[in-house]
């Protein structure tokens, strides 16, 4: 990841909240995102059998999304089989490629990786988890100790993006050593 993303994908994150009117403690809606920034989502359900298989054998394991190029902007397509909060992500993942401006082709995501450059995808799966869950929520349950459930039911993901969020973000390490300073 390039030097200082993470300090300006933690910015951009809180910019695209505030288009939706949301602030760094609530769950983001990345279907109000998308449909607000012009990017059209659509299910693997309402496809027809031929152009869903097509997708579901292109992917090989479960395939999570795909991101496509139509003219000079970009669909999402989701697989909507799968569950809310992973779908949730998917999706966030990648809202963050073209909010980039990530150059690709087709970009199908399966449970980890859509395909693209590992640098494009540490951007992306960065990007997404500020958007998901803030740095600055995520340090402000950090110092109230809520457990990892807690967290995944405030920001409705998974609890595992709560996990990677509270531990990665290195906002409990933050909240642990405020805590220190002030002990006597
Ligand atoms: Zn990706």
């Amino acid at each position: 990841m390039r030097r200082g993303f993470k300090t300006e994908a933690k910015k951009l994150a809180l910019e695209l909240r505030e288009e939706l009117g949301a602030d760094a403690h609530v769950p983001f809606d990345p279907y109000e995102f998308a449909e607000s920034y012009g990017i059209d989502v659509i299910k693997l359900s309402t496809l027809g059998t031929d152009a869903r298989l097509e997708f579901l054998k292109a992917d090989g394991s479960a395939l999570s999304g795909a991101l496509i190029p139509v003219g000079t902007g970009q669909v999402i397509l989701e697989n909507d089989a799968q569950p809310a909060a992973r779908r949730r992500t998917t999706l966030c993942h990648e809202i963050a490629h073209v909010v980039l401006e990530h150059s690709f082709g087709i970009s199908l995501a399966n449970e980890r990786k859509c395909g693209l450059a590992g640098d494009q995808e540490a951007e992306a799966d960065w990007l997404s988890g500020e958007m998901l869950i803030p740095y600055d929520g995520a340090l402000r349950l950090a110092r109230a100790g809520a457990p990892d459930v807690r967290v995944a039911q405030a920001f409705d993901v998974s609890l595992a993006v709560a996990r990677w969020r509270m531990n990665g973000s290195g906002a409990r390490t933050v909240a642990a050593r405020m805590r220190a300073k002030w002990q006597p």
